[in-house]
C-alpha cells in the first residue's frame, strides 16, 4: 500500500492519498485546498480514487471536496453529525473566509463501518470532541490511523470552535484511541508529522503519562 501526504492550503492541512498497490484503488483524506496539486499528485499516482473521506469538516479540511470529486467521480462520506458544519462551509466565516461549498456525502459514515477499498480496509472509529462528528480511518492489518484534528504529536485537536467539547475529546483520546489502537499504530494527524499511539500515551504533555 501506498500512503502521500499534500499539505494543504493556509492552514497547512495533511490530505492523505492512500491506495492498494494490488488493485490500483484509493482514497483521498481531506481535501482542504489546493485542488490541482491534489489532483495532480492523483493523477501521477495512477490511482482510482474510490472514496473521498472526511474526517471532519472544518473548512481547511473540505474545501476541495467539489474539485475532487467533480474530477473523481468518487463518493463523498463523511459523518452526519457533520452536516451543519459541512452546510455552513466549514466555519470558515468565523476566520474571515470564504471556500467553495461542498457537495453533500454520498455516503453517511457511522462507527464500526469497516470501508473497502482494494485490499484495505478503513474501519470507522467515532472519536468526537474537536467536532460532534470526528471520525478516526484505521487500518488494523497496515497498523495506521488517519485521526484528523483529535490527537497530533505532541499536541491536541482546539475545543472552542461550535460543537467542540473538551471532556468528549479527552474520552475519545483515552478511551478510544488509547484503549483500542495498538501502540504501534502510526497516526497521521491532520496537521503536522506522524507519530505513533505508544509515543503520544507516553509523552503527549495534555493526555500522555498514563
Ligand atoms: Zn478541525
Ligand atoms: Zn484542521
Amino acid at each position: 500500500m501506498s500512503v502521500r501526504s499534500i499539505v494543504v492550503g493556509m492552514t497547512q492541512t495533511n490530505c492523505y492519498l492512500v491506495g492498494c498497490d494490488e488493485t490500483g484503488e484509493g482514497v483521498v483524506i481531506d481535501p482542504g485546498d489546493n485542488p490541482e496539486r491534489i489532483l495532480a499528485a492523483i493523477r501521477q499516482s495512477g490511482l482510482k480514487i474510490r472514496y473521498i473521506l472526511n474526517t471532519h469538516c472544518h473548512f481547511d479540511h473540505i474545501g476541495a471536496n467539489g474539485a475532487v470529486r467533480e474530477a473523481t467521480g468518487a463518493a463523498l462520506a463523511l459523518h452526519p453529525a457533520e452536516l451543519p458544519i459541512l452546510q455552513a462551509q466549514g466555519g470558515a466565516a468565523l476566520f474571515g473566509l470564504s471556500i467553495p461549498a461542498s457537495p453533500p456525502p454520498d455516503v453517511e459514515l457511522s462507527p464500526g463501518q469497516v470501508l473497502a477499498v482494494g485490499r484495505l480496509r478503513f474501519r470507522v472509529l467515532h472519536t468526537p470532541g474537536h467536532s460532534p462528528g470526528s471520525l478516526t480511518f484505521h487500518l488494523a492489518e497496515q497498523r495506521m490511523a488517519f485521526d484528523g484534528d483529535v490527537l497530533f504529536a505532541g499536541g491536541i485537536g482546539r475545543t472552542d470552535l461550535p460543537g467542540g467539547d473538551w471532556d468528549t475529546l479527552m474520552r475519545s483520546i483515552r478511551e478510544v484511541l488509547f484503549q483500542q489502537l495498538p501502540d504501534d499504530t502510526v497516526l497521521y494527524p491532520g496537521h503536522g508529522p506522524q507519530t505513533t499511539v505508544g509515543r503520544e500515551r507516553r509523552s503527549n504533555p495534555w493526555v500522555g503519562g498514563r
